[in-house]
């Protein structure tokens, strides 16, 4: 085995910074429609049964079982629509006409939908057989009052908050947004829709944090390109620690480049800079400023992109008060081509989980894994992890696979 001396693996990296930190719990109460992507920040008791009444679950017949039997016909002693209860009398060998979601009439145990049975003078025959209880939603089926919908620390999507509406909730309480500063450092970055002068590149790396950001559920502070200048920088970092939870800077944290940025980190705070044994992504710096937390993404593109997603990702679920890591589904997968890797670090290299010609999932690579390749992104669907100390993969051999969640369009 060949482990790269003196790199930090990231299972350690990651244990470091989540022990550190304690989610936060400042919380605000706000409307339904504006909690998409929010943390709860108590548990939900639900006040009300869902369904709050039994009531058809489908266009039929309410009838009662005992009064069915072989070329009976019942006749219609009324209507049930949703909203619009039937409150009638319906005597023995009697139905009521009923629609889906109309609450069920007093002494009915089924509803025969409209297809079983047949038009006849008089009213209606079954043509098929009636089991008690068939296609009756009951109250409570689904949502008992005083039951827990959702516990705290859960991020709402659309697939609770409809949820919460059918409880006849209107607001929730959520944790606060985590407060983010982000900047990129270089004296060559430029922004987008400027020219670019020589030697000069644009700045790929704020963009990709602020909007990784703003879908984890953080209010970004974007402090923009601060140039390679110690006072500049030590202004920036001041500013950003002041305002946010979080401070994130991208570029300077290679060796031999970064040393007075390493100066004023060490002035204004604890920072530790870590060579990871990830690939891609080796520098990488994380700490404590006066006030805030710090992780200083590499420069390289790929390099912080991936660092935010497996290291910064975690980190801020964890300060959102959110349970899990936020990180998609691994799952073990056959690799449909050979693969180049060297020991000693922990590859995420970029795949496309696909179904093959046998109907099994398999994986492929994006192609060049290189650091720069950004497209790497855009064209594939998962990581491919591959363990610290594994070499070459050959096709067919199984592989690990991490779905890309929400940040890249998983
Ligand atoms: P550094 O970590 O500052 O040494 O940067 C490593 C590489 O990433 C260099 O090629 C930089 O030009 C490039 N780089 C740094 N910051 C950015 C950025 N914000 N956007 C795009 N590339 C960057
Ligand atoms: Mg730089």
């Amino acid at each position: 085995m060949n482990f790269a001396a003196g790199l930090l693996p990231l299972d350690a990296a990651l244990e470091q910074m989540l022990a550190q930190l304690t989610p936060i719990t400042d919380n605000e109460t706000i409307p339904l429609l504006q909690a998409f992507g929010r943390v709860t920040a108590q548990a939900v008791i639900s006040p009300l049964d869902v369904p709050g009444f039994d009531n058809s679950a489908m266009d039929g017949y309410a009838v009662r079982c005992a009064d069915v039997a072989p070329n009976v016909t019942l006749s219609i002693a009324g209507k049930a629509f949703a909203g619009q209860p039937f409150w009638g009398n319906w005597p023995a060998g009697s139905c009521v006409r009923i629609m889906t979601g109309a609450p069920i009439p007093e002494g009915c145990d089924a509803v025969v939908m409209q297809e079983e049975t047949e038009e006849v003078d008089g009213g209606i025959r079954l043509v098929a057989g009636v089991q008690t209880g068939q296609n009756i939603r009951r109250r409570g089926e689904d949502i008992g009052k005083g039951n827990s919908v959702l516990n705290a620390g859960c991020r709402l999507s659309a697939a609770e908050l409809p949820l919460l509406a059918s409880l006849g909730i209107a607001d929730i309480s959520v944790v606060r947004k985590p407060r983010v500063a982000v900047f990129s450092t270089g004296d060559e970055l430029q922004l987008p829709g400027q020219p670019l002068g020589a030697g000069q590149i644009y700045d790929t790396n704020r963009l990709a944090v602020h909007i990784m950001l703003e879908q984890l559920g953080c209010e970004v502070i974007n402090l923009g390109i601060v140039r390679d200048d110690p006072t500049a920088l030590r202004e920036t970092f001041r500013r950003a620690d002041s305002e946010a939870d979080v401070v994130i800077s991208s570029g300077g944290v290679s060796v031999g480049e970064a040393d007075f940025t390493k100066q004023i980190l060490d002035e204004l705070g604890e920072i530790s800079f870590w060579k990871l044994a990830i690939k891609p992504g080796k520098p990488f710096a994380f700490g404590r400023l006066a006030q805030s937390w710090f992780c200083g993404l590499p420069g390289n593109p790929v390099s912080a992109a991936a660092t935010f997603y497996q290291l910064v990702q975690p980190l801020l679920t964890k300060l959102s008060g959110c349970a899990g890591s936020g990180l998609g589904p691994r799952m073990k997968v056959r690799c449909a081509q050979n693969l180049k890797k060297t020991s000693g670090r922990l590859d995420f290299q970029r795949g496309i989980l696909r179904t093959g010609a046998d109907g099994q999932p398999e994986v492929v690579s994006t192609g060049h894994q290189g650091s720069h390749i950004f497209s790497s992104f855009s064209q594939g669907n998962c990581f491919i992890v591959l363990e610290r100390e594994r070499g070459n993969v050959a096709a067919g051999e199984w592989v690990d696979v991490e779905l890309f969640n929400h940040l890249f369009g998983g």
